[in-house]
Formats: C-alpha cells, structure tokens, sequence
C-alpha cells in the first residue's frame, strides 16, 4: 500500500510510520520542513514538503495512494493558550483538512479511505458519564475544534472515499506527548494526583493507537468516529497510584487545582477535565487490544526506568 501521512513527523505519526514501512508499505509523510528529517527516517519512510494548507506539491501523491492519515495540528499542550494559540490550533487543523480535500478531489484513482484525526476532548467535560462515539459533542473551546476538524475532510465522502475519525485519548509513550513530562516530580518523590484526581484520565499506549489506525485502514466497514482509548480508563488519582507503583516512589503530593489554573490557564482543562471514554466501536469491530490495562501499559514503557 501506499499511504500518506500529514504531521507525520510527530509523535503518533512516527510510530505510525515506521511500522507500515515494517512491514514493506510505503510510507511519505507530509512535513513542513522535510529537510529536518533527512537520513533520520526509517527504512520505507520519506519526508515530502507541504504547506499545511494546499494540495500544491504534494497533491500528485494522493493520485493512486491507498490511504491518507490526516494527523497534522498544531501541538495543544505547546504553551498556554493564548488568543493567537487557539487561533493556531483551529486554524492548522482546518487547513490540513482543506488541503487533504484539495488532493483527493484532483485525484484521478482515489485514495480508499481517508483516516481523520479527532480527541476524546470531541465531548467536553462530562464527570463520571461512560463515553461511547454516540455521546454529543461538548461546547469548550477543544470540543469546538473537535467537531470543525472531524468536518474539515466530510467533503471527501462524496467521492466515495471511507472516512474513519479517530477520537484519541492520551496516548502513553515514552518518545514524546504526556507521559515524558509527568515523570520528573515522581523521580524527585514529589509525584501526585493533579487536582482532585478523581477527574478521569482516557489513555491508551502509542502501540494500540499504531494498531487501531492500522486496524480502522484495513476494515473495510470502519468508517466514522473511533474512541481510541483502552477498554480500561482510570481516574487520574488511578493512574497516579499506578506510575508510583511502576516507578517505585510515592505518588501522594497533590498538585492544587488552582496551582494548575496559574500555571496552565484554560488549557489546565485537559488535565483537570478528563473524560470517561470507552473504545465501544473498536471492540463491537472485533479490535483487540494488547494493553488494556494502565499498570501493564505502564511497566511495558518504563520497566528500564524504574
Ligand atoms: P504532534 O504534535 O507530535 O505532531 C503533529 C505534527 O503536525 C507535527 O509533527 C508537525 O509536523 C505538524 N504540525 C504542527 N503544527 C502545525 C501547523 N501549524 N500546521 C501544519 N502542521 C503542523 O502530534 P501527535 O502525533 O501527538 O498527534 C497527532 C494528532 O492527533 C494531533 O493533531 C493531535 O492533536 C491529535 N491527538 C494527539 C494525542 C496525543 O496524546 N498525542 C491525543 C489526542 C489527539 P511538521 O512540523 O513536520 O510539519
């Protein structure tokens, strides 16, 4: 297969990437700034230029490809959101799904299927409420995103091309996004629940994310929204409890809530705000998943660093 993916430098994309060209796929990812990448890609795997906006450049690719991922964005937890931020973090995803749309409507033999990007924060805050794909959407400043992202490649539909969405939750890997940042106060001993911890915390571990996306491209029924979040959420005092366990060191130093709304402002939300997400879909599809739960999640990432 030929599959191209948007922001595939990052943190998913990479291991997205490396293990389709694994398996003898070929891979081209789409980057801004390819020249970063050179001789720094895995076997398989090349870099082409876009602009995050247009089909210019790249759109030929799309022409016979068998699927695109389309995971560019703007990095949410980059810095606090400010005005011109949030501006940035809507603004990338909707350009990228313009340009995916651009593509595939010049596209002579289209691509199959077109997976879309999305996050469980698709539905807002939603306390202790068990999350399946059916739940409506929120009305938060991330929620609003969600729901602009998901429709910004709808149109690709018309074209026949199959559309599933990928609602991710946090996604653990050592490589890059939550996980890495968590770990120094646990290494000082100083680690704790943020908040009140009772807030729920939907991850799931970068190699089922890798697998469900692998999944959602091969079956030929999926199409629309995925959670993809293990089976097992936790609350974020579980999570906390099982990294100190995995880490061998305390984990009972709460952080205060309102030391979180200072340090992060409104984007302190993804970590005080979590949701209750189940993988319904991805389960009723016939998915399985290697790591169910946190605490086997967890050891399998950092057994070295313990
Ligand atoms: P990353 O932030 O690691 O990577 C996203 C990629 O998008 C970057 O490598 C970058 O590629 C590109 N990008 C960044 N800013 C822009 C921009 N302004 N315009 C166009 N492209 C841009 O994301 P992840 O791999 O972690 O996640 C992929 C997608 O899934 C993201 O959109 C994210 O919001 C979403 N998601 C991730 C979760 C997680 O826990 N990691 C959870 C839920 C959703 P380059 O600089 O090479 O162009």
């Amino acid at each position: 297969m030929r599959i191209l993916i948007t922001g595939g430098t990052g943190l998913i994309g990479r291991a997205l990437a490396a293990d389709l060209a694994r398996d003898g796929h070929d891979v081209i990812i789409l980057s801004r700034t390819p020249e970063r990448y050179t001789g720094r890609l895995p076997q398989g795997v090349r870099a082409e230029r876009w602009d995050g906006r247009t089909a210019e450049g790249w759109g030929a690719l799309a022409d016979g490809a068998d699927a695109i991922v389309n995971l560019a964005g703007e990095n949410i937890a980059g810095g606090r959101w400010t005005a011109e931020r949030k501006r940035r973090i809507r603004q990338s995803r909707l350009d990228a799904g313009h340009a995916v749309v651009q593509a595939v409507e010049a596209a002579a033999r289209k691509p199959r299927v077109v997976v879309q990007a999305s996050a469980v924060g698709y539905y807002g805050p939603c306390g202790d409420d068990i999350i399946t794909e059916d739940h409506p959407p929120g009305n938060d400043f991330l929620a609003d995103v969600c729901v602009a992202w998901e429709q910004s490649t709808a149109a690709v539909e018309a074209h026949g091309v199959r559309r599933p969405i990928l609602r991710t939750g946090v996604v653990l890997s050592t490589e890059g996004g939550a996980l890495p940042r968590m770990l120094p106060p646990f290494k000082f001993g100083l680690g704790g629940p943020l908040g009140s911890g009772r807030q729920w915390f939907p991850w799931i571990h970068i190699r089922d994310e890798v697998r469900a996306i692998r999944f959602l491209i091969e079956h030929e029924d999926a199409h629309g929204p995925y959670n993809l979040t293990a089976p097992n959420p936790v609350t974020n005092a579980e999570f906390t409890k099982a990294l100190g366990r995995v880490l061998r060191r305390p984990a009972f130093m709460p952080v205060p809530t309102l030391a979180l709304k200072l340090l992060f402002g409104e984007m302190a939300t993804v970590l005080l705000d979590g949701q209750r997400a189940v993988p319904q879909r991805l389960l009723d599809a016939g998915f399985s998943f290697t790591f169910e739960e946190v605490e086997q999640a967890l050891r399998d990432l950092l057994s070295k660093q313990a």
